[in-house]
């Protein structure tokens, strides 16, 4: 069955680019060979994430995000079956505020703030769909 995970964490320190590389590096592998795409976005200490794959992959890919102590305050914002993938060819693709996608960030944020955890589970499939079609990824 195949399954769509959204959820947001907060960065639990400042994380630099060796760790986010080191993130990112540890996704493409490990997604790969579970068969699980998805993106990551991190705007101002926050983290978003969509996984999709198989559920018994991503759930056992979301209990170890849950012990890692690189971010805090994990909360699942929207889970649920899905007909088909959203990110075919991104095993993990990353998606910062800088530049052009600094727009997209702006667009859905209700105050000054990017703040997933209050957006409801329509805007933020929204947010993604739009992921998809504007952003410049970084890989
Ligand atoms: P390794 O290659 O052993 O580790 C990679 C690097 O991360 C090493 O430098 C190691 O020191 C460091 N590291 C590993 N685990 C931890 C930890 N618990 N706390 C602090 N540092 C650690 N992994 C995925 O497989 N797929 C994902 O989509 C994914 N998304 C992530 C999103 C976020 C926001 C964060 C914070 C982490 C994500 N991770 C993801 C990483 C995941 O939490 C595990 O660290 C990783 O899956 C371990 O895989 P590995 O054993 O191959 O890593």
């Amino acid at each position: 069955m195949l399954i769509q995970l959204t959820y947001a964490s907060r960065t639990a320190r400042i994380l630099g680019p060796a760790d986010i590389k080191d993130i990112l590096g540890a996704s493409q592998r490990n997604n790969a060979r579970a068969d699980i795409t998805g993106a990551l976005c991190l705007n101002h200490g926050i983290f978003l994430q969509q996984l999709e794959g198989d559920r018994a992959a991503v759930n056992a890919l979301y209990h170890r995000l849950l012990k890692d102590t690189r971010h805090r305050d994990t909360a699942v914002l929207d889970f649920g079956e899905i007909p088909h993938r959203r990110f075919t060819s991104w095993s993990m693709g990353l998606l910062t505020s800088l530049d052009t996608n600094r727009q997209l960030f702006l667009k859905y944020s209700s105050s000054a703030d990017f703040d997933p955890y209050s957006m409801s589970t329509s805007t933020l499939r929204s947010f993604f769909d739009e992921v998809m079609q504007n952003v410049r990824w970084l890989e």
